[in-house]
């Protein structure tokens, strides 16, 4: 939920690029014969960006790769753009692969930085935000193209959902609000060990669909169990610092060390860092407690 700047490379650059990459002179003909498409796409997604009605595009069955989508132009062509073209490629294409990996500076704008972005590889990965296996038009499409974590990238998956409440935050084209709004709440268990549960609860003021749009993302990003498992560190430090360094602060002075970091604009407002440190400073229990054996 960290919103990013679109790609600004040119589909039809991008569409040459990748067809050079293609090693079968007929699927490469073919691809090249209908060039047009990729202007056509990207009109498409960007009419469906203004209304953030993605999901209304028009999707391919599953598998199926001989299915054609455009004139004799199947499947399996458009998606070896991708695979073949681009992720194969050891020419411009792969080059402007990795230079779109570089718009998240590291940090996943699905899961708010929550998710590792270097792989074994050093290079994270690219996920479709429509993906190729249902919607192979878009699938060297640069604004289809979103870097992301493994863990949120394989978390979506080949599904997409068929209503518009139920479609993932979009980092390039969804509303301001999103990221820009607190929508993440933490409870803390007031007991030791403590446990921190994060949950969703819109705005009073967004709409119903802004609202299930939220639960859906942080469900199919695996948001509430990922958060959970980042917290462990900075509580632990955050009690020895109370037993320590902060032991003579009242409760109001400790609060005011935790909202640092719960108002810390340079991280995302609903990643797990800036919910946590809000609920920790929001938590009477905490703020007033010296862990003292
Ligand atoms: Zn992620």
């Amino acid at each position: 939920m960290k919103k990013i700047q679109p790609p600004t490379c040119s589909p039809s650059e991008l569409f040459d690029d990748c067809v050079l990459g293609i090693s079968d002179p007929t699927v490469q003909a073919r691809l090249i014969a209908h060039k047009g498409l990729i202007e056509d796409a990207n009109a498409n997604y960007a009419a469906s960006s203004a209304t953030q009605t993605w999901c209304h595009l028009p999707r391919a069955r599953h598998a199926n790769p001989d299915q054609f989508i455009v004139g004799n132009l199947t499947k399996g062509d458009l998606v070896s753009l991708y695979t073949e073209g681009m992720v194969g490629s050891s020419g411009a294409a792969r080059k402007k692969y990795d230079e779109l990996k570089l718009l998240a500076h590291d940090e996943c704008p699905y899961c708010g930085g929550c998710g590792e972005m270097v792989d074994e590889e050093g290079i994270g990965t690219i996920d479709h935000f429509l993906p190729k296996a249902r919607f192979p038009i878009f699938s060297i499409l640069p604004i289809n193209l979103v870097p992301s974590c493994a863990t949120c990238n394989g978390g979506m998956g080949s599904k997409f959902p068929t209503s518009p409440e139920l479609q993932p935050l979009h980092p390039y084209f969804d509303a301001p609000h999103f990221f820009e709004e607190k929508w993440t709440t933490v409870t803390v268990s007031e007991d030791e060990p403590i446990l921190v549960t994060f949950d969703v609860a819109a705005p009073a003021t967004w709409s119903e669909k802004d609202r299930l749009r939220i639960l859906e993302h942080f469900k199919c990003c695996k948001l509430r169990g990922r958060y959970r498992t980042k917290v462990a560190s900075d509580i632990s430090s955050l009690v020895e610092q109370r037993k320590t360094v902060h032991r003579n602060l009242t409760p109001e002075e400790f609060r005011e060390v935790l909202k640092t970091v719960a108002d810390n604009g340079a991280l995302p407002i609903n990643g797990w860092k800036r919910s946590l440190y809000h609920g920790l400073a929001e938590s009477l229990w905490f703020c007033t407690n010296n862990f003292a054996a």
